[in-house]
């Protein structure tokens, strides 16, 4: 177990040195001895997450870690996610400001720009949580019932925005996850540089397929340099 929490740690790491997480947001991983788990840092900002941070809870989001350390209120996120989709072992929660600006203009869609983000293909989903909690919520997935209609929302894509709040994304491994959570951020940079400039010519569903399918044999590359940057 101590191999799966430093993988976690190192995760958020990752995320924090690529400007994804900052003091707030968090990634987890399905726990590979018992799918009905996932791992998650206790509450603290994700830099700072190491091995011994990492808790254990199960898929109702509740800990499952003999441990008095506050939790994050959004880990219902992580537990509708790993409910909803068998196939999905790591799930990243981020406020990246570089992706709000797609979350709160109706009129424009975040869609993918460059090969790198092929998976984003479609139109990427925005959670309105006031269909859900109301006109007077606190924007954050609190409870099971937020964190499934968020999973339903996200159905069996790659990546969920949510308005005013930030986007969530997902992978079949935790090098996918935070690969996808990184290149959301990306693709939102690119895109709101170029309508800056002008229209943008955006992948077609079957250049953002073959995009991602290349990219998949190339996350190792990515996963090996970030961790070298990360690993302080
Ligand atoms: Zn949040």
């Amino acid at each position: 177990m101590s191999e799966h929490k430093n993988t976690v740690a190192l995760a958020n790491r990752i995320l924090f040195q690529n400007g994804v997480l900052d003091a707030f947001g968090h990634v987890s991983m399905r726990n590979p001895l018992n799918p009905n788990e996932f791992l998650l840092a206790r509450n603290m900002a994700p830099a700072q997450v190491t091995a011994s941070d990492i808790l254990i809870f199960n898929l109702d989001g509740l800990l499952v870690s003999d441990s008095s350390e506050k939790s994050y209120l959004e880990r219902y996120i992580h537990a509708a996610i790993y409910s909803a989709r068998p196939e999905i072992n790591s799930v990243v929660h981020s406020h990246s400001p570089a992706v709000v600006p797609f979350t709160i203009v109706p009129s424009v869609r975040l869609r993918p720009v460059c090969h790198m983000s092929g998976f984003l293909r479609g139109l990427v989903p925005n959670f309105e949580i006031r269909q859900h909690a109301g006109p007077g919520s606190d924007l954050l997935i609190r409870d099971l019932y937020l964190g499934n209609r968020l999973a339903e929302t996200l159905g069996k894509g790659a990546a969920v925005l949510m308005r005013g709040h930030g986007f969530t994304t997902c992978g079949e491994s935790v090098q996918e996850a935070v690969y996808r959570a990184i290149y959301t951020q990306n693709n939102a940079q690119l895109q709101a540089a170029a309508m800056a400039m002008g229209e943008i010519v955006y992948l077609t569903d079957e250049e953002a397929v073959a995009a991602d399918m290349a990219n998949m044999g190339q996350i190792s590359r990515a996963w090996n340099f970030w961790t070298i940057q990360a690993d302080f």
